[in-house]
Protein backbone atom coordinates (compact mmCIF):
# COMPACT_ATOMS: atom_id res chain seq x y z
CA UNK A 1 0.00 0.00 0.00
CA UNK A 2 1.39 3.71 -0.96
CA UNK A 3 2.82 5.66 2.23
CA UNK A 4 2.47 9.42 2.65
CA UNK A 5 5.37 10.74 0.93
CA UNK A 6 6.59 12.80 4.21
CA UNK A 7 5.85 10.83 7.51
CA UNK A 8 6.40 7.77 5.25
CA UNK A 9 3.75 5.44 7.87
CA UNK A 10 0.20 7.06 7.15
CA UNK A 11 -2.05 6.49 4.37
CA UNK A 12 -1.58 9.13 2.13
CA UNK A 13 -5.05 11.67 1.69
CA UNK A 14 -4.03 13.67 -1.54
CA UNK A 15 -1.36 14.20 -3.85
CA UNK A 16 -0.46 17.51 -3.32
CA UNK A 17 -1.01 19.89 -6.33
CA UNK A 18 2.22 22.46 -6.03
CA UNK A 19 5.33 19.18 -5.40
CA UNK A 20 3.07 15.99 -6.70
CA UNK A 21 4.24 14.40 -3.64
CA UNK A 22 1.98 12.04 -2.07
CA UNK A 23 0.43 13.20 1.21
CA UNK A 24 -1.43 12.05 4.61
CA UNK A 25 -3.22 14.54 6.09
CA UNK A 26 -1.85 15.54 9.38
CA UNK A 27 1.57 16.06 7.17
CA UNK A 28 -0.48 18.49 4.71
CA UNK A 29 -1.60 20.84 7.31
CA UNK A 30 1.57 20.91 9.11
CA UNK A 31 3.95 21.29 5.65
CA UNK A 32 0.82 23.87 4.60
CA UNK A 33 1.51 26.11 7.21
CA UNK A 34 5.18 25.50 7.82
CA UNK A 35 5.86 26.83 4.21
CA UNK A 36 3.73 29.64 5.36
CA UNK A 37 5.88 30.66 7.90
CA UNK A 38 9.13 29.79 6.01
CA UNK A 39 7.82 32.39 3.19
CA UNK A 40 6.88 35.27 6.36
CA UNK A 41 10.83 34.47 8.40
CA UNK A 42 12.29 34.56 4.39
CA UNK A 43 10.95 38.06 3.70
CA UNK A 44 10.91 39.55 6.95
CA UNK A 45 7.32 40.29 6.94
CA UNK A 46 6.84 41.33 10.62
CA UNK A 47 8.60 42.04 13.49
CA UNK A 48 7.79 41.46 17.20
CA UNK A 49 4.84 43.57 18.68
CA UNK A 50 3.55 44.77 15.38
CA UNK A 51 -0.33 46.04 14.65
CA UNK A 52 -1.62 43.82 11.73
CA UNK A 53 -4.34 44.06 9.88
CA UNK A 54 -5.84 41.20 7.88
CA UNK A 55 -8.50 41.77 4.99
CA UNK A 56 -11.29 39.35 5.22
CA UNK A 57 -13.79 38.52 3.04
CA UNK A 58 -15.25 35.59 4.02
CA UNK A 59 -13.97 33.47 0.79
CA UNK A 60 -11.75 30.43 1.17
CA UNK A 61 -8.51 32.33 0.71
CA UNK A 62 -8.94 35.31 3.28
CA UNK A 63 -10.35 32.66 6.30
CA UNK A 64 -7.63 30.65 5.84
CA UNK A 65 -5.26 33.12 5.84
CA UNK A 66 -6.67 34.36 9.04
CA UNK A 67 -6.69 30.86 10.73
CA UNK A 68 -3.20 30.33 9.60
CA UNK A 69 -1.55 33.44 10.88
CA UNK A 70 -3.66 33.70 13.91
CA UNK A 71 -2.36 29.78 14.87
CA UNK A 72 1.49 30.68 13.55
CA UNK A 73 1.19 33.64 15.55
CA UNK A 74 0.60 32.41 18.54
CA UNK A 75 2.50 28.39 17.96
CA UNK A 76 5.33 30.73 16.69
CA UNK A 77 5.76 33.39 19.04
CA UNK A 78 5.21 36.44 16.36
CA UNK A 79 4.12 38.86 19.09
CA UNK A 80 1.60 40.08 16.74
CA UNK A 81 -1.48 42.26 17.48
CA UNK A 82 -4.23 41.01 14.58
CA UNK A 83 -6.95 43.12 13.59
CA UNK A 84 -9.70 42.12 10.85
CA UNK A 85 -10.99 44.24 8.29
CA UNK A 86 -13.79 43.48 6.49
CA UNK A 87 -15.36 45.34 3.45
CA UNK A 88 -19.00 45.57 2.79
CA UNK A 89 -19.40 46.37 -1.10
CA UNK A 90 -22.75 46.97 -0.87
CA UNK A 91 -23.92 43.64 -3.04
CA UNK A 92 -27.18 42.20 -2.20
CA UNK A 93 -27.43 38.89 -1.68
CA UNK A 94 -23.40 38.32 -2.28
CA UNK A 95 -21.63 40.46 0.81
CA UNK A 96 -24.78 39.80 3.11
CA UNK A 97 -23.94 36.52 3.50
CA UNK A 98 -20.40 36.56 3.54
CA UNK A 99 -20.47 39.34 6.29
CA UNK A 100 -22.23 36.55 8.47
CA UNK A 101 -19.78 33.80 7.76
CA UNK A 102 -16.67 36.83 8.79
CA UNK A 103 -18.69 37.57 12.21
CA UNK A 104 -18.77 33.88 13.40
CA UNK A 105 -14.86 33.38 11.88
CA UNK A 106 -13.60 36.70 13.79
CA UNK A 107 -15.38 35.39 17.24
CA UNK A 108 -14.17 31.84 16.51
CA UNK A 109 -10.64 33.30 16.36
CA UNK A 110 -11.31 36.00 19.15
CA UNK A 111 -9.94 38.61 16.93
CA UNK A 112 -11.26 42.20 16.96
CA UNK A 113 -13.44 42.72 13.33
CA UNK A 114 -14.31 46.35 11.75
CA UNK A 115 -16.41 46.27 9.28
CA UNK A 116 -16.58 49.54 6.69
CA UNK A 117 -18.85 50.22 4.00
CA UNK A 118 -19.00 52.01 0.55
CA UNK A 119 -21.64 53.50 1.67
CA UNK A 120 -20.12 55.02 4.59
CA UNK A 121 -16.46 55.63 2.66
CA UNK A 122 -17.96 56.28 -0.67
CA UNK A 123 -21.83 57.44 -0.40
CA UNK A 124 -22.98 54.86 -2.58
CA UNK A 125 -23.19 50.67 -2.80
CA UNK A 126 -22.09 48.57 -5.26
CA UNK A 127 -26.21 48.13 -5.88
CA UNK A 128 -26.36 51.84 -6.78
CA UNK A 129 -22.91 51.98 -8.80
CA UNK A 130 -23.48 49.26 -11.26
CA UNK A 131 -26.30 50.97 -13.27
CA UNK A 132 -24.24 54.35 -13.23
CA UNK A 133 -20.71 52.66 -15.11
CA UNK A 134 -22.48 49.59 -16.53
CA UNK A 135 -22.02 46.15 -15.35
CA UNK A 136 -18.71 45.86 -17.54
CA UNK A 137 -17.06 48.15 -16.00
CA UNK A 138 -18.09 46.65 -12.28
CA UNK A 139 -14.96 45.18 -11.08
CA UNK A 140 -12.85 48.19 -11.93
CA UNK A 141 -14.90 50.16 -9.76
CA UNK A 142 -15.04 47.85 -6.91
CA UNK A 143 -11.42 47.27 -7.28
CA UNK A 144 -10.20 50.69 -6.76
CA UNK A 145 -12.97 51.32 -3.71
CA UNK A 146 -12.05 48.23 -2.01
CA UNK A 147 -8.32 48.33 -2.39
CA UNK A 148 -8.84 52.42 -0.62
CA UNK A 149 -11.06 51.06 1.77
CA UNK A 150 -8.59 48.45 3.25
CA UNK A 151 -6.19 50.94 3.63
CA UNK A 152 -8.55 53.14 5.25
CA UNK A 153 -9.39 50.43 8.24
CA UNK A 154 -5.81 49.71 8.60
CA UNK A 155 -5.31 52.78 9.04
CA UNK A 156 -8.05 53.41 11.78
CA UNK A 157 -6.77 50.34 13.16
CA UNK A 158 -3.10 51.69 13.27
CA UNK A 159 -1.92 48.53 11.59
CA UNK A 160 1.90 48.65 10.07
CA UNK A 161 1.26 45.98 7.77
CA UNK A 162 -2.42 44.66 5.74
CA UNK A 163 -1.93 41.31 5.21
CA UNK A 164 -4.24 40.11 1.87
CA UNK A 165 -4.63 36.29 0.77
CA UNK A 166 -3.41 36.67 -2.41
CA UNK A 167 -2.28 33.16 -3.36
CA UNK A 168 0.11 31.91 -6.37
CA UNK A 169 -2.80 30.90 -8.64
CA UNK A 170 -3.57 35.09 -8.54
CA UNK A 171 -0.22 36.38 -8.54
CA UNK A 172 0.38 34.36 -11.79
CA UNK A 173 -3.00 35.55 -13.15
CA UNK A 174 -1.59 38.98 -12.45
CA UNK A 175 2.21 38.64 -14.08
CA UNK A 176 0.52 36.92 -17.20
CA UNK A 177 -2.35 40.03 -17.75
CA UNK A 178 0.59 42.76 -17.32
CA UNK A 179 2.56 40.43 -19.74
CA UNK A 180 -0.29 40.35 -22.08
CA UNK A 181 -0.95 43.69 -21.86
CA UNK A 182 2.24 45.58 -22.24
CA UNK A 183 2.11 46.69 -18.88
CA UNK A 184 5.81 46.21 -17.92
CA UNK A 185 5.85 49.14 -15.24
CA UNK A 186 3.31 46.99 -12.98
CA UNK A 187 5.47 43.77 -14.27
CA UNK A 188 7.78 43.93 -10.83
CA UNK A 189 5.22 45.19 -8.59
CA UNK A 190 3.26 42.44 -9.04
CA UNK A 191 5.51 39.56 -8.19
CA UNK A 192 6.69 41.70 -4.97
CA UNK A 193 6.14 39.97 -1.57
CA UNK A 194 5.35 43.19 -0.01
CA UNK A 195 3.77 46.35 -1.69
CA UNK A 196 4.25 50.02 -1.40
CA UNK A 197 2.09 52.63 -0.09
CA UNK A 198 1.78 54.42 3.18
CA UNK A 199 0.78 50.50 4.86
CA UNK A 200 2.75 47.98 3.37
CA UNK A 201 0.61 45.03 2.42
CA UNK A 202 2.17 41.82 2.58
CA UNK A 203 1.24 38.46 0.60
CA UNK A 204 2.52 35.25 2.97
CA UNK A 205 0.15 33.02 0.51
CA UNK A 206 2.74 34.51 -2.56
CA UNK A 207 3.69 30.30 -3.16
CA UNK A 208 0.63 28.63 -1.91
CA UNK A 209 -1.75 27.15 -4.57
CA UNK A 210 -5.46 27.87 -4.24
CA UNK A 211 -6.10 24.33 -4.76
CA UNK A 212 -4.14 23.49 -1.22
CA UNK A 213 -6.05 26.83 0.26
CA UNK A 214 -9.05 24.51 -0.43
CA UNK A 215 -7.74 21.49 0.78
CA UNK A 216 -6.26 22.98 3.96
CA UNK A 217 -10.07 24.72 4.54
CA UNK A 218 -11.86 21.34 4.08
CA UNK A 219 -9.39 19.41 6.23
CA UNK A 220 -9.14 21.90 9.28
CA UNK A 221 -13.29 22.13 8.39
CA UNK A 222 -13.39 26.08 8.45
CA UNK A 223 -16.35 27.41 7.57
CA UNK A 224 -16.08 30.14 4.57
CA UNK A 225 -18.24 31.96 1.87
CA UNK A 226 -18.78 30.37 -1.11
CA UNK A 227 -20.76 32.19 -3.86
CA UNK A 228 -20.33 34.34 -6.97
CA UNK A 229 -20.81 38.05 -7.37
CA UNK A 230 -23.43 38.47 -9.70
CA UNK A 231 -21.48 41.20 -11.17
CA UNK A 232 -18.48 39.28 -11.94
CA UNK A 233 -19.15 38.94 -15.75
CA UNK A 234 -16.42 38.41 -18.79
CA UNK A 235 -13.39 39.85 -16.60
CA UNK A 236 -10.14 39.44 -18.33
CA UNK A 237 -8.84 37.15 -15.61
CA UNK A 238 -10.88 34.39 -16.40
CA UNK A 239 -9.31 33.99 -19.25
CA UNK A 240 -6.10 34.23 -18.42
CA UNK A 241 -6.88 31.89 -15.03
CA UNK A 242 -8.09 29.54 -17.93
CA UNK A 243 -5.02 29.79 -20.14
CA UNK A 244 -2.70 28.38 -17.11
CA UNK A 245 -5.38 25.86 -15.92
CA UNK A 246 -4.37 24.40 -19.20
CA UNK A 247 -0.64 25.10 -19.02
CA UNK A 248 -0.65 23.12 -15.58
CA UNK A 249 -2.19 19.88 -16.84
CA UNK A 250 0.89 19.26 -19.22
CA UNK A 251 3.35 20.56 -16.33
CA UNK A 252 2.06 21.49 -12.83
CA UNK A 253 5.45 24.01 -12.35
CA UNK A 254 3.82 26.29 -14.80
CA UNK A 255 2.38 28.50 -11.97
CA UNK A 256 5.19 28.73 -10.36
CA UNK A 257 7.37 29.18 -13.42
CA UNK A 258 5.04 32.48 -14.35
CA UNK A 259 5.93 34.03 -10.85
CA UNK A 260 9.61 33.04 -11.33
CA UNK A 261 9.35 34.81 -14.80
CA UNK A 262 7.77 37.65 -13.29
CA UNK A 263 10.48 37.90 -10.76
CA UNK A 264 13.60 38.06 -13.47
CA UNK A 265 11.89 41.19 -15.01
CA UNK A 266 13.79 44.03 -13.61
CA UNK A 267 13.09 47.96 -14.83
CA UNK A 268 16.25 49.05 -15.89
CA UNK A 269 17.16 52.82 -13.76
CA UNK A 270 17.21 54.81 -16.20
CA UNK A 271 13.19 53.98 -17.05
CA UNK A 272 10.90 56.68 -15.61
CA UNK A 273 9.00 55.36 -12.26
CA UNK A 274 5.68 56.69 -11.12
CA UNK A 275 5.48 58.71 -8.61
CA UNK A 276 4.63 58.00 -5.05
CA UNK A 277 2.30 61.00 -4.31
CA UNK A 278 -0.90 62.40 -2.65
CA UNK A 279 -4.56 62.81 -3.72
CA UNK A 280 -4.87 66.27 -3.99
CA UNK A 281 -8.33 65.23 -3.01
CA UNK A 282 -8.31 62.48 -0.04
CA UNK A 283 -4.74 62.33 0.67
CA UNK A 284 -4.69 58.99 -0.04
CA UNK A 285 -1.11 57.93 -1.64
CA UNK A 286 -1.30 57.49 -5.90
CA UNK A 287 1.09 58.12 -8.52
CA UNK A 288 -0.88 61.45 -10.12
CA UNK A 289 -2.41 64.39 -8.76
CA UNK A 290 -5.53 62.19 -7.48
CA UNK A 291 -6.11 59.09 -6.81
CA UNK A 292 -8.09 56.74 -8.75
CA UNK A 293 -10.91 56.85 -6.51
CA UNK A 294 -11.48 60.05 -6.62
CA UNK A 295 -11.20 60.44 -10.20
CA UNK A 296 -13.94 57.55 -11.01
CA UNK A 297 -15.96 59.30 -8.18
CA UNK A 298 -16.07 62.65 -10.16
CA UNK A 299 -16.33 60.45 -13.20
CA UNK A 300 -19.87 59.34 -11.78
CA UNK A 301 -20.76 62.61 -10.18
CA UNK A 302 -20.67 64.36 -13.70
CA UNK A 303 -21.86 61.36 -15.90
CA UNK A 304 -25.11 61.28 -13.32
CA UNK A 305 -25.45 64.79 -13.24
CA UNK A 306 -24.85 64.63 -8.87
CA UNK A 307 -24.02 68.22 -8.47
CA UNK A 308 -22.80 67.13 -4.78
CA UNK A 309 -20.01 65.04 -4.52
CA UNK A 310 -19.98 62.22 -3.06
CA UNK A 311 -17.90 60.42 -0.75
CA UNK A 312 -15.06 63.09 -1.06
CA UNK A 313 -15.49 64.41 2.28
CA UNK A 314 -13.38 61.53 3.05
CA UNK A 315 -9.90 62.43 4.57
CA UNK A 316 -6.91 60.06 4.83
CA UNK A 317 -4.70 62.01 6.96
CA UNK A 318 -4.60 62.85 10.46
CA UNK A 319 -7.78 61.82 10.99
CA UNK A 320 -9.43 60.65 14.44
CA UNK A 321 -10.42 56.71 14.83
CA UNK A 322 -13.81 57.43 14.47
CA UNK A 323 -14.33 53.65 16.66
FE1 LIG B 1 -16.49 43.50 -6.85
FE2 LIG B 1 -16.25 42.47 -9.33
FE3 LIG B 1 -15.52 41.04 -7.18
FE4 LIG B 1 -18.10 41.55 -7.63
S1 LIG B 1 -16.72 40.33 -8.92
S2 LIG B 1 -17.04 41.70 -5.66
S3 LIG B 1 -18.01 43.60 -8.51
S4 LIG B 1 -14.57 42.94 -7.91
ZN1 LIG C 1 -8.24 60.59 -3.64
Amino acid sequence: MKKCNYCKTEKPALKRPKTGKLCCKNCFIKYFEEEIHETIINYKFFTQGETVAIGISGGKDSTVLAHVINKLNISKNYGLNIKLIAIDEGIQGYRDGSIETIEKNAKLLNLPLIILSFKDLFGLTMDEIVPKCGIENSCTYCGVFRRQALDKGAEMVKATKLITGHNADDIAETVLMNFLRGDFNRLPISVEPIGGGDIPRVKPFKYTYEKEIVMYARFCKLEYFCAECTYAVGAYRGNVRSLIKDLELDRTQSLIDIIHSGEFFKIEENVKQRDCLKCENCGHVCSNKKCKACILLEKLNKENNINKPIGNEIKYNNEENPE
